[in-house]
């Protein structure tokens, strides 16, 4: 799959993509992840993208024009599955969307900054809403860093283990069950005996135990 991301700050994306999980995805061909100045579909002087709000609120708002430009330009060259806008009033973004969105094939997600964008640029050009939490960030990069990295590890071969992005939390609405690693004894600190016991049904069945009994007390919403 392919992710577009619009911004007025690519410098703050730069370390996201390029480690780890994320950068192996794209060495195997998994995910192409584009950052995009939008200084560079700006047609102004001094190349800007924002403006002095209407009506007089404090702040500054980015502009039509660079946004339509940069997003025409990526839709002339393929197929977009959605066009995202990183907003605090979006759907708060979740595991359920997260899995939906990596079986599409191209997304663009375009970042807020300042006050946000022009309004018009939502009604028009905007497919989808996202938020990442009820708080407010200075921009969406971020935002957009976190949606891409829960969307690539999900595709197939991202992660070494599929089984693993399968039984993490909230897949099955189950928080995932506690791991350990060597030593089994540490000063004392054990690790629990099935794990070490070799029986894997056991294994399996302590395991579902732990995430029913943690998902009921840490989020029991989720069992609703
Ligand atoms: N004035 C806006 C906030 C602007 S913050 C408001 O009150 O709604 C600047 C930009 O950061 C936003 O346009 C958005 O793209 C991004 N942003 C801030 N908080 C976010 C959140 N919780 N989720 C996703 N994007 C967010």
């Amino acid at each position: 799959m392919r992710i577009d991301i619009l911004t007025v700050v690519p410098e703050l994306l730069e370390s996201p993509f390029n480690h780890s999980i994320l950068k192996r995805a794209q060495d195997k061909g998994l995910a192409e992840i584009k950052v995009h100045n939008l200084r560079e579909y700006s047609t102004s002087k001094h190349n800007r993208v924002d403006d002095y709000a209407f009506g007089g609120c404090a702040g500054m708002v980015m502009q039509i024009e660079p946004i339509e430009r940069a997003i025409n330009m990526l839709k002339a060259e393929r197929h977009y599955d959605e066009v995202i806008f990183t907003s605090p009033d979006g759907e708060t973004f979740n595991q359920p969307m997260a899995n939906a969105l990596s079986m599409t094939e191209n997304l663009i997600i375009l970042c807020g900054h300042y006050k946000g964008i022009d309004y018009r640029i939502r009604e028009h050009l905007i497919t989808k809403e996202i938020s990442i939490g009820d708080y407010v960030l200075t921009g969406g990069e971020l935002a957009a860093a976190i949606i891409s990295d829960a969307i690539v590890r999900l595709i197939p071969g991202a992660i070494s283990d599929e089984q693993s992005a399968l039984s993490d939390s909230f897949q099955d609405n189950l928080l995932a069950p506690p791991v350990y690693t060597r030593p089994a004894d540490y000063n004392g600190w054990k690790v629990p005996d099935v794990l070490l016991s070799g029986n894997h049904k056991a294994i399996a069945e302590w395991e579902h135990e732990q995430s029913v009994k943690r998902t009921k007390q840490l989020r029991p919403d989720l069992l609703k």
